[in-house]
């Protein structure tokens, strides 16, 4: 996607993440060209993710010292050794506008004294990464990321550690990673209930729309996930009857756009039958006016909840979009 182009579908903000960028061009790449701003040439807003989440589902070898984290890169094995403080001065080098503390991410499921130990951890590295910013002066925001697994005992300590040092805004890390539906939402309501009500609350990774509305009706503020980009590639496409698979057959002859209510660049142009031709023939114009619908079809659910909170009917939106014929759970 061009910035062109996902300015026009009038996003408000992009996501950058340190891990990828460390290895990626390198610091040294991105310090030289000015910062991230600069080597991409987006002016608006960005924040950069931490990278925990990648270090620990990409890398082989990852191991959980006090000190920080060592794993090996992705891409080559080269062995890496990180600490809290160096994932903030790696932020600062990307100048991104939010920058997240490394947390020790704690996958699903995890016993409760797993769960405990990466909670810990994460207050300590949390605690550590505030230290660090206050002997530099910072521009940039910091927000903190929560753990603590499925086990609310732990996750609301781990809020209240996290207020107490006080950061910009706060995220809730490892949910939405296999837990049942309703213990998932039973910690986003808990959480979400003891959270400032002044700062930004995020929940990371988290895409599927029922999830975000109901999120969002329980108090969350910010989301990230690759699924309507990811999924654009794939060539399912969303829409405001339920789902699309491009490549199907019965689309060959389809003269119909992916949704006949939307009115982004692909939908007032190009039919089902042409993006099926395009998806077939792996033409890289499939990648890109699909993604184009997915992510307009995002963001327009975006402004919708917005205009919905601002004339006080949220509950008749998430109604109406929890009630649409959904085919099939969410890929
Ligand atoms: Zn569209």
């Amino acid at each position: 996607m061009s910035h062109r182009t996902v300015q026009n579908l009038e996003a408000q903000l992009i996501l950058v993440n340190a891990y990828h960028l460390y290895l990626r061009p390198g610091l040294d790449i991105i310090n030289e060209l000015g910062g991230v701003h600069s080597f991409i040439s987006w002016s608006g807003p960005i924040l950069s993710d931490s990278g925990g989440f990648q270090i620990y589902s990409l890398s082989p070898l990852t191991k959980v010292k006090k000190e920080g984290v060592s794993f090996a890169s992705h891409l080559d094995g080269t062995k890496i050794f990180l600490t809290p403080e160096d994932v903030i001065d790696i932020q600062r080098v990307l100048g991104t506008d939010i920058m997240m503390i490394l947390d020790y991410f704690c996958p699903y499921p995890s016993s409760k004294k797993e769960a405990r130990q990466a909670a810990k951890i994460t207050t300590e590295w949390a605690q550590r990464s505030k230290s660090h910013l206050q002997t530099k002066g910072l521009s940039q925001l910091v927000w903190g990321i929560c753990q603590g697994g499925v086990y609310w005992d732990l996750r609301k300590q781990s809020i209240e550690e996290l207020m107490a040092i006080d950061f910009d805004g706060y995220a809730l890390g490892g949910l939405g990673i296999g837990e049942p539906k309703t213990q998932f939402m039973e910690m986003v309501e808990r959480s979400s209930s003891i959270l400032p009500e002044e700062k930004p609350r995020y929940l990371m990774g988290i895409g599927y729309i029922h999830d975000i509305i109901q999120a969002v009706e329980l108090g969350i503020d910010f989301f990230d996930c690759v699924l309507p980009t990811r999924n654009a590639r794939n060539g399912t496409l969303f829409t405001s009857t339920g789902k699309i698979v491009i490549k199907n057959k019965k689309y060959e002859t389809d003269t119909r756009p992916i949704d006949e209510d939307c009115n982004c660049y692909t939908c007032q142009n190009f039919s089902r039958a042409y993006l099926r031709h395009l998806y077939e023939r792996q033409e890289i114009s499939s990648s890109i006016l699909n993604t184009i619908h997915n992510l307009h079809f995002y963001l327009d659910i975006f402004r919708k909840i917005r205009h919905s909170i601002q004339s006080n009917s949220l509950h008749q939106l998430k109604y109406s979009i929890m009630n649409k014929k959904e085919e099939g759970e969410p890929v």
